[in-house]
């Protein structure tokens, strides 16, 4: 049944396929821009410096500074290049660091974005950052950090290593597995996000086992655009505030963490929405939607166990604390004593809980 429901669409241009990056120097022209600073990470430096080749005349400089959590001192450094280029807006080249940084110099100065994805964070879709400032990480949602026009190329996202396609494509069917249970969740982004994940749980194992099989990697990014739109459109509830605190507290991996603690934190909430848990069990083709995503992050071989990527048994305590103070909703209560059993179970690796709903 379909109740009362609120749903903005987010103004943003995308252009989709093989060979879109082609369009790149149109897509600048289009937003009116003369000059632009091209944004990459130092491991993706090159790709940036052919970006600028082939933006000819409206290439103004790159700075391939952008790394993980958007420090303040590095956003003040690409503000600084902005400023000596006479950059009028900027072409962020890369995955969610990038995206990240291209957004800091957006907030800051209003300037228009052309970004270019180069793995599944959805990032782009989003009109929120999280910057890092003497190591405290803080989020700002803003209409002025929401990129203008987004280029999707799979060409680029070839080179993305299988592993990493996997924890990345899962960290993006996370967005959609949270936006079928959010509190302002509606039927049209519902839409999205079941299609969006059946569309990476179909395509990540094809990726697995062939790195280069296109037609797989085309379907992977285009279920990661449509997580990243979820992820845009709606609020996001236990599992997304669990990894931001585990990532922030232990300096854990971005997508690996998510990769680890979704099937946990799906099970946790799952006798409070048994409509999100059909829904991601048929897009997965799974009978249980919390088994199938633990199977299927097995079956791509990714890791399962957070001591595996750096966090102490002795955090589990600190982390169950942290997750249930500074309350935001989530479907189910929030029980200290449940989630720290999900944050363990998540530790040693183990499949996800049965947690049965409190009476
Ligand atoms: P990343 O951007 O940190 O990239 C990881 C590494 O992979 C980098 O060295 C990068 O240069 C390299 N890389 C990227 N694409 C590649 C490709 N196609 N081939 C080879 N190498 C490639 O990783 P990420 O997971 O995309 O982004 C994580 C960051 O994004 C985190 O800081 C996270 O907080 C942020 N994020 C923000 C939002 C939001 O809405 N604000 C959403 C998702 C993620």
């Amino acid at each position: 049944m379909i109740g009362s429901f609120t749903f903005e669409n987010l103004p943003c241009r995308v252009v989709f396929g093989s060979g879109t990056l082609a369009a790149a120097r149109v897509e600048v022209e289009r937003l009116g821009g003369t000059r632009a600073l091209v944004l990459t990470t130092p491991q993706q430096e090159a790709q940036g410096k052919s970006l600028g080749t082939a933006l000819g005349p409206l290439y103004a400089g790159i700075f391939p500074g952008a790394t993980m959590h958007t420090p303040i001192e590095v956003t003040e450094r690409a503000l600084a290049a902005m400023k000596a280029c006479e950059a009028d807006c900027v072409v962020a080249l890369g995955g969610g660091s990038t995206t990240g940084l291209g957004k800091a110099l957006a907030l800051r100065t209003g300037i228009n974005q052309l970004c270019i994805p180069t793995t599944y964070a959805g990032s782009e879709m989003t009109p929120i950052v999280g910057q890092t400032d003497n190591g405290l990480k803080t989020t700002v949602r803003d209409a002025a950090i929401l990129p203008e026009t987004v280029i999707y190329d799979v060409d680029l996202t070839l080179t993305l290593p299988a592993s990493m396609a996997a924890t990345s494509g899962i960290n993006a069917i996370a967005h959609a597995v949270e936006a079928l249970y959010a509190r302002d969740t509606n039927p049209v982004t519902s839409l999205m996000a079941e299609e969006g994940i059946r569309a990476l749980a179909r395509a990540l194992p094809a990726i697995a086992a062939k790195s280069d099989d296109r037609e797989a990697r085309t379907e992977a990014l285009y279920g990661a655009w449509l997580c990243g739109v979820c992820l845009g459109t709606v609020g996001m509830a236990l599992h997304h505030k669990l990894c931001h605190t585990l990532g922030g507290t232990f300096d854990l991996p971005h997508a690996e963490t998510h990769t680890i603690v979704l099937p946990h934190a799906l099970a946790y909430n799952a006798p409070d929405v048994p409509d999100a848990m059909t829904r991601i069990s048929r897009a997965i083709g799974a009978a249980d939607a919390s088994q199938g995503l633990y199977d299927l992050a097995k079956r791509l071989g990714a890791k399962l166990a957070l001591r595996e990527v750096g966090m102490p048994e002795s955090g589990i305590d600190k982390a169950a604390d942290l997750a249930v103070t500074n309350a935001y909703w989530n479907p189910r209560p929030l029980d200290r004593n449940a989630i720290r059993d999900l944050i363990a179970r998540a530790w040693a690796g183990e499949p996800p809980g049965t947690i049965k709903a409190a009476a």
